[in-house]
């Protein structure tokens, strides 16, 4: 068994969780992975000695906490947590359905909360631990058809640099990671043609090169891998040609 400490990762069916999961399994830590598709984690090329799987909607915090509090009976507590789950859905405020809005509330907000809480209190006890949180670029700049995805990662913004003073002093970390456009499953779930096709447009003016998702993994490694003493408090990461 590992002697590393538990890391756990929301969202880790696809996109940037994947490949987060997959660069801290080659590191040989334990590893929680959470999301709502379990069959797409065990898909992915891991190393399955040290890793746990549990079939989490994050917005579900008794599911979310039980699935966390077993891991940590076989491994202790829990050293990082990635909340990375999220969904974003695009449409003007004046068409997109209201229950969109409420999915995107959900899960990028309530989600990254319940994380937060269910890990917090053992963090601040043991002065260990460190909590990062995956917004956007569209968690501090405006985009058209971004409303309520963008007020839901402005939402993540101001929680995580909240809380990061709240627990400064116990010397727990908590850190942003702020994305640009990236090649992931996030756009399949756009329901609005028009706002996808002009999202694609937009896409096509970076040559249609955007952010490699590895690059996202490998940011998140560097900011656990820094000492504990130190907090990159946020990485903003995006293809050169990104406006
Ligand atoms: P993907 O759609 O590829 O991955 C999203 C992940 O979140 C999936 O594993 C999905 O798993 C999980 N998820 C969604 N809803 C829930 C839920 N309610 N409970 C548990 N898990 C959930 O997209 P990305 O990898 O791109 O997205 C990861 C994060 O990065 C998101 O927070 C996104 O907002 C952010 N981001 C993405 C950018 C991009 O261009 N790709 C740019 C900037 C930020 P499952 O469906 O199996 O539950």
């Amino acid at each position: 068994m590992s002697t590393k400490p538990l890391i756990v990762i929301t969202g880790a069916s696809s996109g940037f969780g994947a490949k987060t999961a997959q660069l801290f399994n080659q590191a040989s830590y334990p590893l929680l992975l959470l999301a709502r598709r379990t069959e797409k984690i065990q898909a992915l090329p891991l190393n399955f000695e040290d890793v746990l799987i549990e079939q989490v909607d994050v917005s579900d915090k008794k599911e979310f906490e039980n699935a966390v509090r077993k891991a940590e009976k076989i491994y202790g507590p829990t050293d990082l947590l990635v909340n990375n789950a999220g969904v974003m859905l695009l449409g003007n405020v004046l068409v997109q359905a209201e229950s969109e809005w409420q999915t995107m509330f959900d899960t990028n907000v309530l989600g990254v909360l319940n994380g937060t809480k269910i890990v917090l209190d053992a963090m601040i006890k043991n002065n260990q631990g460190t909590i990062i949180n995956v917004s956007s670029i569209a968690g501090f700049k405006a985009f058209p058809d971004h409303a309520a995805y963008a007020a839901s990662k402005f939402g993540v913004h101001g929680l995580t640099e909240t809380i990061r003073q709240e627990v400064a002093e116990s010397n727990v970390r908590l850190s942003l990671i702020s994305p640009g456009a990236a090649e992931t499953e996030l756009l399949t779930h756009v329901t609005n043609e028009q706002s996808l096709s002009d999202y694609l447009a937009w896409k096509e003016l970076m040559g249609g090169l955007t952010l490699d998702p590895q690059k996202v993994a490998e940011s998140i490694f560097f900011i656990y891998q820094m000492p504990q003493e130190v907090t990159i408090r946020e990485i903003v990461i995006a293809a050169t040609k990104q406006q």
